[in-house]
């Protein structure tokens, strides 16, 4: 299963999860609920921009649906190399 990195936004905490692409955790163990943002694991997918207010969700969607492609095409490749 691939490895994803998580940031609470309430504590400020990076650590890493392990499960399936179909999971995604919300909650942190500071106790903040739906404090958890997902942070892209490649060097490519970092951006260093500011989003703000409103824009946020809107990024986290999109980041989260390249996320899922890139995962998808990293599946594939390692199919092909074999
Ligand atoms: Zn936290």
């Amino acid at each position: 299963m691939p490895k994803y990195t998580y940031r609470c936004e309430a504590c400020g905490e990076h650590f890493e999860k392990i499960h399936s692409i179909s999971e995604k955790l919300t909650d942190c163990e500071c106790g903040e609920a739906g404090s958890l943002t997902r942070v892209p694991s490649l060097p490519f997918c970092v951006s260093v921009k500011k989003p703000k207010a409103g824009q946020i969700v809107k990024d986290f969607i999109e980041d989260t649906k390249q996320d899922v492609e890139t995962q998808k095409e990293e599946m594939m490749r390692g199919m092909e190399d074999d």
